[in-house]
């Protein structure tokens, strides 16, 4: 697929779908605590969208049965939510999910700490989002997907963290999945241009140790190959003339 150009009432519609998804985020998120489950963390996404008149643009989205990928701990990305999956003091939760919304996507992920969490889990939480931002301030008009790429692979790989290879951002639109893919790992200067109108989704995903990823036998669930910690933070932003802006913020 090419890469989609949006017009001024096609972004201010996508507007409107990064702020849901980032309300169903937080709203889910702040609710966090000591043993709820991942499939109850579900429940409030799904609340939140159902509230504001969407649904989840992940649910049914290559088969995936809910609405939010809820990946816990060593969990990368893709976690299936499950009512037997308890949520404990010290855990680190993504919640990652998207709005459904007039025609357009949505597509954000934070980590949130469970209770009180480990100064190795605090430093992944705050790398990762940092590493994030990095990226985001590369997202200029003439730049190229590269310099986000090297961005956030600089910060994290600079600082001894594992960046996770097999997956990748993306470009977002009417399609949750659009060209071009935006790495976490890159040479600057190389890759497709950026355009004012170009919405793309940067999320980098940083393991405490180590780069290597499996998929669990429930063909969804990837995690760290050695176990350590993962953290994955998104926002989809635009690419405007005056510069990157982020419509999926808080
Ligand atoms: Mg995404
Ligand atoms: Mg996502």
């Amino acid at each position: 697929m090419s890469i989609t150009i949006k017009s001024q009432s096609e972004l201010a519609i996508m507007r409107e779908a990064g702020r849901i998804t980032c309300g169903a985020i937080w709203y889910a998120g702040e609710r966090i605590k000591p043993g709820m489950s991942t499939m109850d963390v579900d429940k409030l996404v799904g609340e939140y969208f159902a509230r504001h008149g969407c649904k989840s643009c992940f649910k049914g989205l290559y088969g995936f049965p809910a609405n939010a990928c809820i990946s816990v701990n060593e969990e990368v990305i893709h976690g299936i939510p499950k009512a037997s999956h308890r949520l404990k003091e010290g855990d680190i939760v993504s919640i990652d999910t998207g709005a459904a919304y007039k025609g357009f996507n949505g597509d954000s992920c934070w980590t949130f700490p469970v209770g009180k969490i480990s100064d190795e889990a605090k430093a992944l939480l705050e790398v990762t989002e940092k590493s994030l931002y990095e990226g985001i301030a590369q997202a200029q008009v003439g730049a190229r997907i590269g310099d986000i790429s090297h961005a956030v692979e600089e910060y994290c790989a600079s600082r001894g963290y594992g960046i996770v290879r097999n997956y990748c951002g993306h470009g977002i639109g009417r399609e949750v999945h659009e060209s071009p893919e935006v790495p976490n790992w890159g040479k600057p200067g190389h890759g497709p241009r950026l355009v004012a109108g170009m919405t793309i989704c940067i999320e980098p995903m940083i393991n405490a140790k180590g780069d290597d990823v499996k998929t669990l036998k429930d063909g969804w669930t990837v995690v760290t190959k050695n176990g350590s910690l993962s953290a994955h933070f998104e926002h989809m932003i635009a690419i405007t003339p005056d510069g990157p802006v982020i419509l999926t913020q808080p």
